[in-house]
């Protein structure tokens, strides 16, 4: 069994559109990579700083994410290579077994769907968009009913003053 600790920097971004691991980030490695029958058994924790954007009110959110990898890479034309789709199992190619795909898996299934700043954003404000956490207490704007919607519209249009019908 060989132990690996080791810092590697991710070569392009993991994760989605919300929030990931940034391209050139350095990610820790902390693995056991063991040979059993069918091939080699890896397993242990991948950690890294992520960068995102909160899903309420868009401000930055950065954090660290640890993922628990168990994987196995097959070793070529064993039982498992030979009965398991292609997709469905690492395998080992070239005497080595290559973790990017691992790591973009298991990082991707970890990242949060919708990322928060804290637990009780209270996002933005639904009729001007500024964030709330940022607003004055009590933020709120004059309504008008939407009934008296299209009668204002048609005062502001007569305030005008500037265009003749001719
Ligand atoms: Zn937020
Ligand atoms: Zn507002």
């Amino acid at each position: 069994m060989i132990e690996s600790h080791r810092t590697v920097v991710t070569p392009i971004r993991i994760g989605s559109a919300m929030i990931g691991i940034e391209a050139g980030t350095e990610m820790d490695l902390d693995l056991r990579l063991e040979s059993v029958s069918e091939g080699v058994l890896v397993t242990g924790t991948a950690c890294g700083e992520t960068a995102g954007q909160c899903s309420r009110c868009l401000e930055p959110v950065e954090d660290t994410v640890t993922v628990f990898l168990t994987e196995l890479f097959a070793y070529p034309d064993s039982e498992t290579d030979n009965t398991t789709a292609d997709e469905d199992v690492f395998r080992v190619e070239d005497d080595s077994i290559d973790l990017e795909q691992a790591l973009i898996d298991a990082v991707g299934l970890e990242l949060p769907m919708s990322p928060l700043c804290r637990e009780d954003c209270p996002g933005l404000c639904p009729d001007c968009g500024v964030a709330l956490d940022s607003a004055e207490p009590g933020h709120a704007h004059d309504k008008i009913d939407p009934r008296w919607a299209g009668l204002v519209d048609r005062f502001t249009d007569q305030g005008d003053g500037s265009v003749s019908n001719g």
